[in-house]
């Protein structure tokens, strides 16, 4: 679920989540201990009410050394030379485990600030899963969680998970599923993810090609082979069904289209499934609001940085709550029969944010029947469990000391997760100041106006990049090709030939050109001394977007103008300062982009300036 057709200018947002997907480095940046001052790993914690992942153990005392658990007891004397933190008042619980995420750029260190400590990558790039199992294994670092991650997930050409901007290896009719699993495997999955996802759910007339039922069962079958879990993405009951009884281990969305019925709750009970039922991302896509009320709560407000505030802001509208209620229904039904729930938020989707709606989904695992302390076990010991994550979800002797107090008792009120006074991770305390989070300082352009004359060899900027961008990226089937072609405006050598057509498949259509400013796509520049966008523009006789992404969260919404470009060169300026709610002291990208209606569309730019 990271596109949400229905949605306006989803359109948009999935193009720039699908770019900052694609251009993140893979590679983890070294291990490091905190160096705030509080580094040390041994400490004992003494008078807080401790949740150990299944239990409450009431007030009890945890030795922590050398970032292991040592001890938990009821009442210690504490070890000479420990340092003792005063838990009086507080609660004392495993760290968090969000079961279903997408994480890239700042998002480990944006779930350790609160309180998640683990985390499961439901689809990704491969190339930096050994990285991430070192990190994980050393646990040496104090700073950010750790990721188990799926790798690529399995899907059809075309399919869902294909949209994001960086290959995917894709299964069809004639692939080997045993040899690609294999393949999958030896990259370094930590589990298989497969999609099955027609978008038939949400009442579009666009379908996406998917797995068939029988290279379901292979998958799964050959995930069991090589002793690895088997998860599926479904959006309906159906499919869910379908995916259960070819024996995957676990669902990691609920489905919105139905409440479950009897014999599916029995066939998940029969066969131990469980599910991750993501409703965080369920409520956002029902357009409930609820990310943005969270964004607001104060116990969190102060530790969001742009980019969470962002993402929980999107709005996903218009308001559905029938969709939300189904999903609420279907896992009241799913844990009442003994069916195992473990919590995902599905961050960073629109009205979602690494760390903060975990929270969210812990509030909504309750609103859902479950107890508090049946929620806090869907954060902590049942996913480690179930995804057999080592020396994690519990409070335990041997295990990591990943830990997180909070004021007040979450086991009376749920809510008081958010109130957190302290997490450890590998018995390092976490620095969770928002200003140890680095911001990408935006930088100033070259004095140059002009951007590019397109008169060279090749597609350059005086400074930035260009880069073919369309609706594909959100499940759309438009497409554009750009080149270089001659004959300029005003008779100059060359000019930017962009031309493609727009294609039924997604609600929002777009295909065309962006132009980042900055050395690296996305990174933002200072044009705040800059007034205008001015071109040249000939083409077929459509109306043309200019969209300014800026901000100083890559997923805002773009300022629009548009522009008409006729049979003979003309020369456009638009006013920067009339892209409406635009931020010019951070512009990430400009993009030149056809729409509505479909068909084929032609158009040519030239002599691109920012005066
Ligand atoms: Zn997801």
């Amino acid at each position: 679920m990271k596109s949400w057709p229905e949605l306006a200018c989803a359109g948009a947002l999935a193009a720039v989540i699908g770019l900052a997907v694609a251009i993140q480095p893979t590679a983890q940046s070294a291990t490091s201990a905190p160096t705030d001052g509080r580094a040390g790993n041994s400490f004992v914690v003494q008078g807080a009410r401790v949740f150990d992942g299944e239990r409450d153990l009431g007030v009890a005392t945890v030795v922590v050394r050398d970032g292991m658990v040592e001890a938990v007891v009821a009442d210690a004397a504490v070890p000479e030379g420990l340092t003792v933190v005063d838990g009086s008042g507080k609660t004392l619980l495993p760290g968090l485990i969000d079961a279903h995420v997408h994480a890239w750029g700042d998002a480990q260190r944006d779930m350790a600030r609160f309180g998640v400590t683990s985390a499961l990558d439901m689809h990704g790039d491969a190339a930096r899963l050994p990285g991430l199992r070192a990190q994980r294994d050393a646990a040496t670092h104090g700073d950010r969680a750790d990721l188990w991650a799926a790798g690529f997930a399995i899907t059809a050409p075309g399919g869902h998970g294909t949209q994001y901007g960086f290959p995917v290896p894709t299964v069809d009719a004639d692939t080997d599923i045993d040899a690609f699993i294999g393949e999958r495997v030896d990259e370094g999955a930590d589990f298989i993810k497969l999609i099955v996802e027609d978008l038939s759910a949400y009442g579009l007339p666009q379908r996406l090609p998917t797995l068939s039922p029988a290279q379901v069962a292979q998958v799964v079958a050959a995930a069991h082979a090589r002793d690895r879990r088997a998860v599926a993405h479904v959006a309906k009951l159906e499919d869910a069904r379908m995916a259960i009884e070819a024996g995957a281990d676990g669902l990691v969305h609920v489905f919105t289209d139905a409440v479950a019925d009897e014999a599916f709750v029995a066939a998940m009970r029969e066969r131990g499934a469980f599910v991750v039922p993501t409703l965080s991302v369920v409520a956002s896509m029902a357009g409930s609001g609820e990310g943005k009320a969270l964004a607001e709560d104060v116990r969190l407000r102060t530790l969001l940085g742009a980019q969470q505030t962002g993402t929980l802001a999107a709005d996903f509208g218009p308001p559905n709550p029938q969709r939300l209620q189904r999903a609420l229904d279907s896992v009241r039904l799913l844990h009442a029969a003994g069916v195992d729930i473990l919590t995902g938020s599905d961050a960073p989707n629109p009205g979602t944010a690494h760390g903060a709606s975990l929270h969210h989904e812990l509030s909504l695992l309750v609103r859902a029947g479950l107890t508090p302390a049946q929620a806090l076990a869907a954060a902590t010991s049942l996913p480690a469990k179930r995804f057999g994550l080592a020396q994690r979800g519990r409070i335990a002797q041997g295990m990591r000391a990943d830990l997180v107090l909070v004021d007040g008792d979450p086991l009376d009120d749920i809510t008081a997760t958010r109130a957190i006074d302290a997490v450890w991770k590998n018995g390092h305390r976490v620095a969770r100041e928002l200003d140890t989070v680095a911001a990408p300082a935006a930088t100033a352009p070259p004095d140059d106006t002009l951007v590019s004359d397109f008169d060279g060899d090749a597609i350059e900027a005086a400074f930035g990049s260009w880069m073919p961008t369309t609706d594909q990226m959100a499940g759309g089937a438009s497409q554009v090709g750009h080149a270089l072609v001659e004959g300029g405006a005003e008779g100059s050598r060359g000019a930017l030939r962009i031309g493609g057509e727009i294609r039924p498949g997604f609600a929002y259509p777009w295909a065309g050109v962006m132009y980042f400013p900055a050395a690296q796509p996305m990174q933002p520049v200072d044009l705040s001394a800059r007034k205008e966008l001015v071109f040249q523009v000939r083409g077929d006789e459509r109306t043309y977007s200019a969209m300014l992404f800026s901000g100083a969260s890559m997923q805002g919404m773009p300022a629009v103008q548009t522009f008409t470009a006729g049979p003979e060169w003309r020369e456009i300026r638009l006013p920067l300062s009339a892209f409406a709610g635009g931020d010019l002291s951070q512009v990430r990208g400009i993009a030149f982009t056809a729409g509505q209606p479909q068909g084929a569309f032609e158009f040519r730019i030239d002599r691109v300036e920012l005066r």
